[in-house]
């Protein structure tokens, strides 16, 4: 495995590398068995694997959220090197953005709601940065995990604006064995938080089983309120909506693909996790 730290190191190891068979997994590092589940992934479907370790600014809306987000450099190769990863892109903030980036994209209806509406900015700064690795690597597959359900859609926005892009493959959520989302925030939980924590993927199940007697707004509310019913979780959203669209549904007829997204907070961390109704 090679650890490379600016752009142009990136582009020497990349120089005999065979790009229609190249892998690209981007993460914020501080990783878990979920992006290692993404690396097997790329490794399983492309012959070069290159993964980014990168905490972008530009994707926080809270700097305190910037600042207190968990970094791990070391453990995170230990754990690449395991995983089989070819190459480690580890920039700092200055290689990423010489200068400020400016670019506002327009995702039309996709970034107003949920975590668009909840985080401004945030998917604008998803894009910057995703633009740019692509620019980068150049890959010809990304692998991006369903944990962030709506970015992915985000980023198959954003691709439909690039010259080149690679093919998007989403990659299913890796849970905890009392069904939490492994999350790299998850660390910043207090430990009566982590307890509390499962209760928002026993919530939403309780929700999918509901889907018989109940419309997709009751089952909206009745997920909601079980989750607030514990009282260290407070539900920022949740929503049903079509899996394409990122629209609420009224029916479980309107649509082909419907999925339940959550954002909740437990003290003070911002937890998200979703799952599939229809
Ligand atoms: P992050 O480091 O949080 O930006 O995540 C990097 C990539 O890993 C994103 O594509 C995430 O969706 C994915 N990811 C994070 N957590 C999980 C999980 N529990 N299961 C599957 N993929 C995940």
């Amino acid at each position: 495995m090679k650890t490379v730290r600016t752009r142009s190191e990136l582009n020497e190891c990349l120089d005999k590398v065979d790009r229609s068979r190249l892998g690209f997994v981007p993460t914020m590092g501080a990783l878990h068995a979920g992006h290692l589940s993404l690396v097997k992934r790329a490794k399983e479907e492309c012959d070069t694997v290159v993964v980014s370790v990168f905490v972008n600014p530009t994707q926080f809306n809270d700097p305190k959220d910037l600042e207190n987000y968990p970094r791990d450099e070391r453990n995170d190769l230990i754990m690449l090197e395991k995983a089989g990863a070819d190459i480690v892109f580890m920039p700092d903030v200055k290689e990423m953005y010489p200068e400020p980036d400016t670019r506002v994209f327009d995702f039309g209806q996709l970034d107003k709601v949920m975590e668009g509406a909840t985080r401004p900015g945030h998917f604008n700064g998803v894009a910057q940065v995703v633009s740019k690795l692509f620019a980068l690597v150049r890959p010809a597959k990304a692998f991006f995990g369903e944990k962030d359900f709506q970015q992915i859609a985000i980023v198959k926005a954003m691709c439909e604006g690039l010259d080149q892009s690679p093919q998007i493959v989403p990659c299913p959520i890796v849970r905890e064995a009392d069904g939490l989302a492994m999350s790299s925030r998850n660390a910043l939980l207090t430990p009566e938080h982590r307890a509390a924590a499962p209760d928002i993927y026993r919530a939403m199940k309780a929700g999918v089983e509901k889907m018989g007697e109940m419309t997709p707004a009751e089952v909206e509310e009745f997920v909601t309120e079980k989750i607030n019913s514990n009282p260290l979780l407070e539900v920022i959203y949740f929503k049903i909506v079509d899996a394409l669209t990122m629209m609420q549904v009224e029916n479980w007829k309107d649509s082909e693909a419907i999925q339940g997204c959550a954002a909740v907070r437990a003290g003070n961390v911002r937890l998200i996790d979703n799952i599939r109704f229809v």
